[in-house]
């Protein structure tokens, strides 16, 4: 992949946001990164802060190294961006984030609950319930709040155990989800569905389902038939979807 192809993938996923209803306002924002195959070093490219996603275009995209360094753009980029830059450090793996208050997904963060797996729908994506953080600390905010947003969000998967590819996204409580993928393109669609997953399990929950999460042994078969070494479902294909 070359820049300019990342650039086209990064105003892609961000116009996603807005056409999926994932974003009011000029809420949210996704991001790509480049890691050239040679060990070269690694180039992020993420919306501009405040951009409306109707006007936004491929220039306006800033690019930055992983060290927050600015490498092209005259917009400053999304406030949001040391929390992107944490996530893709501590997970190598990734290579696009999106953050949303997509609405049935953020009414979960605030309510500081996981959301738990009851049906294939969500274990067809998430491995297990989607996390929450806890809270940060009085002193990480003033040290930084949008790096520590980060470092609250990898260190919980390190403390868990969790594999940020078989569990694509979080919820931040208090503040709303963040959906990873291999590409900004798969990391929207994580977005968009952990939005579905939030709100069928919304409505579940008021049904008085909430007791009654999916049998492991049925979770883990429907996480395996799309995602395992001998998955069934879709069509053959030469790479990863
Ligand atoms: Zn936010």
């Amino acid at each position: 992949m070359r820049l300019p192809e990342l650039r086209a993938q990064v105003l892609d996923a961000n116009r996603q946001i807005a056409a999926r209803g994932l974003a009011l306002h000029t809420f949210g924002n996704a991001s790509g990164i480049f890691r050239p195959a040679d060990g070269g070093e690694a180039m992020v490219a993420i919306k501009p802060s405040g951009v409306a996603y109707d006007a936004l275009t491929a220039a306006d995209l800033v690019l930055t190294r992983l060290d927050g360094s600015i490498v092209e753009g005259s917009l400053r980029p999304s406030s949001d961006l040391d929390t992107h830059l944490d996530l893709y450090r501590a997970f190598p793996q990734i290579g696009g984030i999106v953050h949303t208050h997509s609405e049935f997904a953020t009414v979960w963060a605030q309510s500081g609950k996981p959301i738990p797996c009851l049906g294939t729908t969500h274990a067809d994506y998430f491995h297990g319930s989607v996390p929450v953080t806890g809270y940060l600390t009085e002193t990480a905010v003033s040290r930084g709040y949008v790096l520590e947003t980060g470092r609250l969000i990898t260190n919980h998967f390190a403390e868990h155990k969790l594999d940020p590819i078989a569990t694509p996204g979080v919820l931040v409580v208090g503040h709303a989800p963040f959906a990873w993928g291999r590409t900004p393109a798969e990391a929207v669609e994580h977005a968009d569905l952990l939005e579905f997953i939030a709100r069928l399990a919304w409505r579940t929950t008021l049904l008085g389902l909430a007791g009654k999460p999916l049998p492991g042994y049925i979770a883990k078969h429907h996480h395996q038939r799309k995602h395992g070494p001998n998955a069934t479902y879709g069509q053959r294909k030469p790479e990863h979807r």
